[in-house]
């Protein structure tokens, strides 16, 4: 039985407007008021949203992230946003590396690496996006292509600050496309990732640290990928921007806290 809490995230992308996002926000604070207890819960609009959407959350148990984040504290970078200015406006989290800023921004793995360490020197928690493409996994390469991912984004990240870390592994092509990893492959992905977080620290650090899914999840695949031992939660997108959708998963990864069991299929660690 798993002892990590699980841990769901909302990425709006760049969807919704003022009074959506307003909307969206006190519906999901409303619906979950039970569940917080038993599922971290982030919700990540867009920048200009921020501020009403932490005004909406206040004092309700739930986190707010942010889609990305500057790996410089201040200056001449026009359009970035810094890890200050996210905390000045209540956010505590921040999605980092996710495959489409990968594909459409260039982000490189020398990159992430910058942007998680000023975020966690900065106190935000870090959900840190790793995944390998349709033809790396045809080819045979996805577990190669995450884990070299996974080490390049945690370089120099120090074990005390791996606690605010959050892994999210996610197929780009399950992204957005209505397919899903099969819960054996995404709970051997998982696992794999576990494996190396134990070489890069040590066996209590990789016991502790969520690693989640992320790619086309919804309320109604959930149970499955969540039933999965190892699978410690969602990054959800479009099934994020229908509250009752949201909280469907988020009531599933809350029930799946106490009674994990490996998927089928699954050789044993
Ligand atoms: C995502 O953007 O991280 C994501 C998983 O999107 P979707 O759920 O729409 O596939």
């Amino acid at each position: 039985m798993t002892t990590r809490m699980p841990f769901v995230g909302g990425n709006w992308k760049m969807n919704t407007t003022m009074a959506t996002a307003t909307e969206l926000a006190a519906a999901i604070r409303r619906d979950t008021a039970d569940l917080v207890r038993s599922c971290d819960i982030v919700l990540c609009p867009p920048f200009p949203y921020l501020p009403a959407v932490a005004g909406e959350l206040a004092g309700g148990g739930l986190m707010l992230g942010a889609q990305d984040v500057s790996s410089e504290p201040d200056g001449a970078f026009t359009g970035q946003v810094s890890a200050s200015m996210l905390t000045d406006v209540g956010a505590n989290v921040s999605i980092i590396g996710h495959s489409e800023r990968r594909r459409y921004n260039a982000e490189t793995d020398d990159g992430i690496n910058n942007k998680v360490r000023m975020a966690l020197d900065s106190a935000l928690w870090v959900v840190l996006c790793i995944g390998e493409t349709l033809e790396q996994r045809k080819a045979g390469n996805a577990i190669e292509v995450i884990l070299q991912q996974l080490r390049h984004g945690l370089m120099d990240v120090p074990a005390d600050q791996m606690r605010q870390l959050v892994v999210a592994y996610e197929p780009v092509w399950a992204i957005g496309t209505g397919m899903t990893a099969t819960p054996a492959d995404a709970q051997e992905a998982h696992r794999m990732i576990r494996f190396e977080l134990k070489t890069l620290y040590d066996g209590g650090l990789a016991d502790s640290t969520r690693i989640i899914y992320g790619g086309s999840m919804n309320a109604s695949n959930a149970a499955e990928l969540l039933g999965c031992e190892g699978i410690d939660g969602g990054l959800i997108g479009g099934a994020s921007l229908k509250s009752d959708e949201f909280v469907k998963i988020c009531s599933i990864a809350a029930e799946q806290y106490q009674s994990k069991q490996p998927c089928e299929g699954t050789p044993a660690p």
